[in-house]
């Protein structure tokens, strides 16, 4: 008993220590300038109005700014 109490205070620190990794299974995605966080259909940051997304000269879709290739279009 007293081992089980012992181990749900770890993992409870644990959790406290490194929230955004262990216990958030969803990673919120942030911007690169002010650290807004962001939804991932945004094309700008609603905060600072950092563009987060281009559009694809192929196939016209929004993608990342920081991907190198567009997923939608071989
Ligand atoms: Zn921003
Ligand atoms: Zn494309």
């Amino acid at each position: 008993m007293m081992f089980l109490v012992f181990l749900l205070m770890v993992i409870l620190l644990y959790c406290l220590v490194k929230p955004a990794t262990t216990c958030r299974r969803e990673e919120i995605k942030k911007c690169s300038n002010c650290a807004h966080p962001l939804k991932e259909e945004y094309n700008y940051c609603p905060s600072c109005k950092e563009k987060l997304k281009k559009q694809c000269e192929e196939c016209g879709k929004m993608i990342d700014l920081n991907w190198r290739k567009c997923p939608y279009c071989d």
